[in-house]
């Protein structure tokens, strides 16, 4: 049996700098909140959790204390409400996402409509919301645009979600290529994202069975899922090396193996330990 782990799996620069921050945070600080996991992995978030890090759901139920914003960044309302409470705002948001946010605001002030690519209950799309003002819509893809709506705009803008596929990216701007006087496009897809993509594709295609590890509530995850189905190469999305059936591997030779932007190394190899013993 051989057992091949993509290039550009696990963590990238963006996840490893929030951990680092609320590592940090947690050893100097008390009353430390994070609205929203920090990061999307349920094992990461668990081990900051038991260091101190409380998840709240809500600003309301906090009064004072320090609020760390995720990796996936946060509305800028929310932002201006804690700090009205007089929390102090420690921002952990990727540097990457803040770049969506920023050409988002800019294209709200040159008064375009503003179409979003993503996943329209993600954390990381409801903040770019925040910057948008009112003309926008969220496009998951090709056939959720509103054309009726882009019919009746003059200055069309494209902004991504980070973790979007280049592909999903191709084609809903080409779409809209075709209805707009003038379109503004920013591919803000990430460089990991799409490193990752392309390697986990390269590898399904020699693979006998993929298993994609990555939390359930992952975006980016859940994109190398979809790549790597698209294939034809049957695969598994696990979170951790407790996920594995292995009846999925009976008679597999060949076993790649690909992970999300926030699962540890620590991960991987304990699936690859796994598969192999
Ligand atoms: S996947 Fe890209 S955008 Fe998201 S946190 Fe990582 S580096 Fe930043």
């Amino acid at each position: 049996m051989k057992i091949e782990v993509a290039n550009h799996s696990g963590f990238c620069f963006g996840v490893k700098r929030a951990i680092k921050i609320v590592e940090q945070t947690l050893k100097k600080e008390q009353n430390i909140y994070c609205l929203g996991p920090i990061i999307h992995n349920p094992q990461v978030v668990k081990n900051l959790m038991s260091r101190g890090l409380k998840i709240i759901k809500d600003l309301s139920i906090i009064k004072e204390g320090i609020l760390v914003i995720p990796a996936h960044g946060l509305e800028p309302k929310l932002i201006k409400k804690a700090t009205k409470k007089g929390l102090k705002i420690i921002d952990a948001t990727c540097p990457l996402v803040k770049k969506v946010q920023k050409h988002a605001e800019q294209l709200k002030k040159d008064k375009y409509h503003i179409i979003i690519i993503g996943d329209k209950n993600h954390a990381e799309t409801k903040g770019i919301v925040g910057f948008c003002g009112t003309n926008f819509q969220v496009v998951e893809n090709k056939s959720g645009i509103d054309i009726k709506r882009l019919q009746k705009e003059k200055k069309i803008g494209i902004v991504s979600q980070t973790t979007q596929s280049i592909w999903n990216l191709r084609e809903i701007s080409m779409t809209v290529l075709l209805l707009s006087n003038e379109l503004r496009i920013y591919n803000t897809i990430c460089e990991t994202t799409i490193r990752k993509q392309n390697a986990a594709k390269k590898l399904a295609k020699r693979s006998d069975v993929m298993i994609v590890i990555g939390g359930y509530n992952s975006a980016n995850t859940k994109r190398l899922v979809e790549v790597s189905k698209e294939t034809g190469v049957k695969t598994y999305h696990i979170e951790t090396a407790q996920d594995i059936n292995f009846i999925w591997l009976k008679d597999k030779t060949k076993i790649g193996i690909s992970a999300g932007a926030s699962t540890s190394p620590e991960t991987i190899k304990e699936v690859e330990f796994l598969i192999f013993n």
